[in-house]
């Protein structure tokens, strides 16, 4: 079983099938301002897309944010924290303790944003990290 305490398995798998859409750290502006750079990966898939949990992990939090739209937020173990947005569905609640590959949720627009994708954040101990680096070789490419 599942334990927030325990190591957390970093050898993570990609989320969505799907092609990114927008690397972590991209630098955007917003009528010629520099905005925040982007906190996250963005994988492209259609509404209704499966999401599948990564890794392992307990559900910390669900909402429906301004923003974020329908959020899940996942706990992997010792402060490695998933954040993914923009859902149409959500399929856990807070508490359900996900094996990996599991489906918590689907592809979906909600909050700011232009079209369906998977906006999917990882943080370690509060800092934002890109998810790209847990990721296979061969799924980076795709
Ligand atoms: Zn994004």
């Amino acid at each position: 079983m599942f334990d927030v305490e325990q190591q957390p398995d970093l050898a993570f798998s990609k989320p969505v099938v799907g092609p990114y859409s927008s690397p972590f750290g991209l630098k955007r502006f917003f009528n010629g301002e520099p905005r925040n750079p982007h906190s996250g990966l963005d994988i492209a898939a259609p509404t209704g897309t499966p999401i599948q949990a990564p890794a392992a992990g307990k559900v910390v939090l669900t909402g429906d944010f301004f923003f974020n739209g329908n959020v899940v937020y996942m706990d992997h173990g010792q402060g490695v924290i998933s954040m993914f947005c923009h859902l149409s569905e959500i399929k856990v609640k807070q508490g359900d303790v996900l094996d990996k590959n599991q489906i918590l949720g689907k592809v979906g627009a909600t909050g700011r944003v232009t079209g369906p994708h998977l906006h999917w954040s990882v943080s370690l101990n509060n800092v934002r990290i890109d998810p790209m680096l847990l990721l296979p070789k061969e799924t980076q490419a795709e």
